[in-house]
Formats: structure tokens, sequence, C-alpha cells
């Protein structure tokens, strides 16, 4: 399609008298070539640009965004494929409307061009369209018009989800991105970590994680720890009504890591209720740090044994095992764990046989964070804080683990144990804490 006037010209127009003409011209798609005779698809795509007003509601309430934006587009996947020894064209469309289409409004008299150049990019429109229609219904309408105008978001997306080949669970992170990043939270791609605005909005909390070095460190701690430690799927968020959301045995806790039952996300919530004692942002900045590297263990905890539910190809990449058969988890399941994440098996099964899933934080995590894993908590810690003694560090490992059903914490001594709690409470009472 050839317009027969430049941008300049279209932009400039009143609403009223656009020159409307264009030159169809015809595409040429190369389909001689012998290796694309073979197997060839193509994406043919009609774009609209469409005036929109926020009054119409087709842009999101207390968006005011006003102006010309590319209206859905209407793309088609071109096949060609061998049939016998001829191969004829299949034409496959997988356009589907927003539902949200643009009002032309002859009155308006404000005619505002894009303010995103890069929505004339050839690279973007394909992105914006290849997002769009790999993420479908994931994907709110009000998200997918957002797409049209952040070049940023769209592209990122692109490239995450064509690096993951375009699987189900990169096309769920995705989403999820999307309605992130919409709601001024903050996407780590690499890392395919979530950040919600109410964890970012809390100053001395993200404080405490950008000063830990962000997820990228925290997987350098796990991954010098045990190789090939990665974290996937990860949500942070905070719960100013912990005490109504969570059962009263929680309440004590500065946060929460959900197993990922209903996707594989993994989600850790901080407790920021002021009524409860176990609100984070009442502790000491050593706490919080302490809390957010003990949940990044369970999160590592879980996500391997997501791995191990994809190695044993059991469908739903999640850990809501009330929905298996017993083969799919005596065998299926816990084969593959056992030959993956031997650690993990071995104490799930001395601990956790017969509780019903989704009971949190899960006790055969804790033990095994107790006995093997507070090398890393102490990691952490030396490098969020050198000044911090031996002494200290060993005392403020044992947060959260030093419980009487901790079998590592059983093993110390009386007067071992008393000295560490001892030692806890002076620094939750001296320490500083950035939220004052
Ligand atoms: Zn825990």
């Amino acid at each position: 399609m050839e317009y027969n006037y430049t941008w300049d010209e279209f932009t400039d127009a009143d609403l009223t008298e656009l020159p409307g003409e264009f030159t169809m011209s015809s595409l040429n798609l190369s389909l001689d070539v012998l290796n694309q005779k073979q197997m060839a698809s193509m994406w043919v795509c009609v774009y609209e640009y469409q005036f929109w007003t926020p009054d119409e509601g087709q842009i999101g309430a207390g968006d005011d965004l006003e102006g010309w934006v590319l209206g859905p587009p209407e793309c088609y996947i071109v096949n060609y494929e061998v049939v016998g020894s001829n191969y004829s064209p299949t034409y496959t469309s997988s356009y589907t409307t927003n539902g949200e289409m643009a009002h032309y409004t002859a009155t308006s008299t404000i005619a505002t061009s894009p303010t995103n150049d890069p929505l004339l990019d050839e690279e973007y429109l394909h992105a914006l369209n290849v997002v769009k229609s790999e993420l479908g219904t994931r994907l709110h309408p009000r998200e997918q018009n957002y797409l049209d105008r952040q070049l940023v978001v769209t592209m990122q997306n692109y490239w995450f989800l064509k690096k993951n080949m375009f699987t189900e669970e990169a096309k769920d992170f995705s989403a999820e991105a999307v309605s992130t990043e919409m709601a001024f939270g903050e996407v780590d791609f690499e890392e395919q970590v979530i950040l919600d605005k109410s964890f970012i909005d809390n100053d001395c909390l993200y404080g405490v994680y950008t000063a830990m070095g962000k997820a990228t460190k925290f997987k350098e701690y796990l991954q010098n720890f045990e190789p090939n430690g990665s974290i996937a799927d990860l949500r942070f968020t905070t719960d100013d009504n912990f005490a109504t959301n969570r059962e009263t045995k929680y309440h004590n806790a500065m946060a929460i890591t959900d197993a990922p039952i209903s996707s594989n996300e993994i989600k850790r919530t901080f407790n920021t209720d002021i009524n409860t004692s176990g609100d984070i942002t009442n502790k000491p900045d050593v706490f919080k740090a302490v809390a957010m590297i003990h949940e990044i263990l369970h999160a590592e905890m879980y996500r391997k044994m997501l791995d191990a539910v994809r190695a044993a190809e059991i469908s739903g990449n999640n850990l809501n095992w009330t929905n298996w058969t017993s083969e799919q988890f005596y065998n299926d399941f816990l084969n593959s764990l056992e030959n993956k994440y031997f650690g993990i098996f071995d104490y799930f099964t001395r601990y956790n046989y017969g509780i019903l899933v989704g009971s949190n934080p899960n006790d055969y995590q804790h033990q095994q964070m107790a006995q093997h894993y507070r090398d890393v908590v102490k990691q952490a810690l030396t490098d969020y804080d050198p000044t911090l003694t031996a002494t200290q560090k060993e005392a403020i490992s044992w947060i959260g683990l030093d419980t009487a059903d901790i079998v590592a914490w059983q093993i110390l001594t009386p007067s071992e144990r008393t000295a560490i709690n001892n030692l806890q409470s002076q620094i939750l009472n001296t320490f500083s804490n950035g939220c004052n």
C-alpha cells in the first residue's frame, strides 16, 4: 500500500479532510526459491492509523493519551507447504479483534501525531504483531492497546519470547510482564523476575533488594553454592493486609513464598502489615536481607521441583499434584526429582510425604535450608554488610529456621541456641532500619 501524501501532510490535515488516496501494489513473495518451496510461512499485515480519544473509552481509564494510534492489525499467516510433488498455498487468519475498535470523530478538532515515532518502524510493527498474536487472549484488549505505544516493552517481550522459543511458560511470563509494566512495576527479563509496583514503592524494602545486587546477585550466590542454580518466574510483592490474607501461624513471618500451584509463577509476598509481629518494615535492614535470601531459597527449591515436573512430562507446569494420578506422582514426578535434584528429593520424601500441597512455607524446605543453605545466607550478608562479624552472621542466618521442629536446630546445645537467640534479639533492637 503506497500513500499519495506524506506523513507531515497526514498529521497536519484536519480530521475531516484526510487525503484518502493510495495505491495498491503487489508483494513479491519470492516463492520460487527452491528451499522456500518446501515450507514457507509469511506474515502479511495491514495496519491502519486511527484517532483515539480517552473520553470514548478506547483507552484505559485515567490514561489521558490522545492521538493517532495504530489500529488492530489484520494479519494472515501465508503457509506454503509441499503437497505431493506440488505445493499450494493455504491461508490461515490468525487475526482476532481486540474488541475496542477506535471511533472516528469528525467533530473533534484535535489532531495530534503519534508521539511514538518508532510505530512506523517495520521491525517494530513485526514485533508488535508477533507479540500480540502469540500472547493472544493472555492479554486484555487494554494491554494489547498499551503495546501499540510502548516500543521498549514490546521489543523486550518480543526478544524474550523469541529467545525462549515461544514456549507456553514463556508466554505466561510475557503476559505477566506486560501487565506488570502497564501497572508501573518492573520486569527483569534476564532473571525472569517481576517486581510489583507495591514492592518498588516500598523504598526501604526495595533499597535492601537493590543493595543486595538484585536477582542477578542472588543467582550468583546460588550458582556458587550449587551448579546450574537459576531463578525463574519470580514475583516480588508486598501485602499491607497480611493479617487478613494469611493464616495466624504466619503472622510472625517477614515474608512468605507461595508454592506454584495454579501456575509456574513463584510469588514472594513481603509482610508490610503494621498490625502483625512479622511486619518487615519494622525490622532492621539486615533482617530484611536475610528474608530476601531466605525467600529466594524457597523459590529456587520450587523452581527445581517445577523443572522435575517438566522433565517428567506431566501436563500442567505447576505443583498441584492433587490433580495427578498416583502413577504421575510416585513414579514420574518422584523419579524425576530423584534423578535431577536428589537433595530436594531426599528432604521432600523424608519430611513432606502425606502433607497436603499448598501448605506454606513447607517444612522440608526449612529442614534442608537449615542443614545446607545457611552458608549462602552468610555469604549474601557478607557482601551486604562487610562490618558484620562471623558470630552475628551465624546468629541471623538462623532467622526463620530456629524452630523446635527443625532437626539442625535441635542438635545444637541449649546454650548455643540461647546465645544465638540473644544475639538475634540484640541485633533486632539495635541495628538500623531504613524504614524509620
Ligand atoms: Zn521460609
